[in-house]
């Protein structure tokens, strides 16, 4: 059974959180991931010292007061803006951390990562045949590639597109319905249920077709896939994330349609068959050099002993990775300089990474797990703040940093 746990962070938008954490609520916390039971409070147990306490205040009311992290959100989604893995932006966001790091007093490191380096092209598709169109007219589909599609040829595609639900319907039909088609899975996200506050679930149930849709219509003789975008946003905004290629299918282009282009196509196949012609000129290119940013206010007592406290830096490349993750990367940063301003020493080292290519790889988080192999047992907590950073309901912390792989389970009591 391990021992207690404590983990600390500060939010952005002043929150301060002291988190007391047993196996027991440990397990509590996944059940609550199921659930919508309300659960019985219990009275967080006093362990910090009185001195401890009032620094906790003290953090907490320089939080709410403290526009820093708002500003660093604004510099990296504003200024640089889209932060793609191997982008001159994401390049120039490493600088601008690393920068903004050794300005609060912390000390920086950068630590070298091989990142992929896919670029979107072309991405333009249109209807050239359906059930009652005027003549010599095309009708306009807005998508965009997935991370990590293959390109069509660069004149394109031109094929017929078929819809299907989900991968039961998938499956039922004969391949011969599927071989040289587009297909486009169908499936909506659950409005309902996001609009319950369980938006994850909805997002997981249906971004399995982003992930797992291209090599599953390959595999049946597909020659595209498409998929009605992700999420709830209309008015034809579209949802980008990455796909993946299984080993034992031919890869073929993947695009996302947004959800009013999935209705219309939808609505025409009814009719009678379609025609899309379909331009994705996505490429890969060579890996380059990226970092993950690294700043630790060492220790006062137990420098050798880290709580890491992270973001993402890298983003999409269709928003400015304002939420996803500028904001993860700002309140990890205003821990820290929040720390330091209030001159507060604690006893083991505050280590606020800005990880790289959280998005298409996680090569940045591998490469930290490969590089500190060795100094795991000095790994005391690891917390990366990721989704849903405006109104935080809660914080749910592993033994096990799930991004990083880093393992957290020396069983200490950590910071102050
Ligand atoms: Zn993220």
């Amino acid at each position: 059974m391990r021992p207690f746990r404590f983990v600390y962070s500060v939010g952005a938008f002043g929150t301060v959180l002291v988190a007391w954490i047993s196996p027991c609520h440990a397990q509590y916390g996944s059940q609550q991931e199921q659930s919508t039971a309300t659960p019985t409070p219990t009275a967080t147990p006093v362990v910090f010292s009185p001195q401890t306490l009032a620094d906790l205040k003290r953090l907490q009311q320089a939080a709410l007061s403290s526009d820093y992290a708002y500003r660093l959100v604004a510099h990296l989604a504003n200024n640089i803006g889209p932060r793609l893995t191997g982008s001159a932006q994401a390049a120039k966001a490493v600088e601008y951390v690393a920068g903004e790091l050794k300005a609060i007093g912390c000390e920086v490191q950068l630590e070298k990562v091989m990142v992929p380096h896919w670029v979107r092209g072309e991405e333009t598709a249109a209807l050239m045949q359906w059930p009652g169109m005027a003549g010599n007219t095309t009708q306009k589909i807005v998508l965009c590639a997935l991370g990590g599609s293959v390109a069509t040829p660069n004149d394109g595609i031109t094929a017929e597109v078929i819809t299907v639900k989900n991968f039961d319907e998938l499956k039922a039909m004969p391949r011969d319905k599927v071989a040289g088609k587009i297909v486009l899975f169908n499936y909506p996200f659950d409005k309902r249920i996001a609009a319950e506050g369980r938006g994850g679930e909805a997002y997981g149930e249906a971004v399995v077709y982003r992930s797992d849709g291209p090599s599953a219509v390959a595999r049946q003789g597909a020659v595209a896939c498409l998929i009605r975008s992700v999420g709830g946003a209309d008015y034809r905004i579209l949802h980008t994330g990455q796909t993946k290629y299984a080993d034992d299918a031919p890869k073929i282009a993947a695009g996302a349609v947004t959800a009013e282009d999935a209705d219309l196509i939808v609505d025409l196949v009814k009719q009678g068959p379609v025609k899309m012609k379909l331009v994705l000129t996505p490429q890969t290119l060579p890996e380059v050099e990226s970092a993950n940013v690294i700043g630790d206010i060492k220790g006062s007592e137990h420098p050798e002993q880290v709580v890491i406290v992270s973001g993402h830096l890298d983003s999409w490349d269709l928003g400015t990775g304002a939420i996803d993750d500028g904001a993860g990367v700002a309140v990890s940063m205003e821990a820290a300089n929040l720390i330091q301003k209030l001159h507060l020493k604690p006893k083991r080292t505050i280590r606020v990474i800005a990880w790289m290519n959280e998005e298409n790889g996680l090569a940045g988080s591998k490469q930290y797990a490969k590089d500190h192999e060795k100094d795991w047992a000095n790994h005391f907590a690891t917390m990366e703040t990721d989704s849903r950073r405006a109104r935080r309901r809660r914080y749910r912390a592993d033994g096990e940093s799930r991004r990083a792989g880093i393992r957290a389970d020396s069983g200490q009591p950590v910071l102050f």
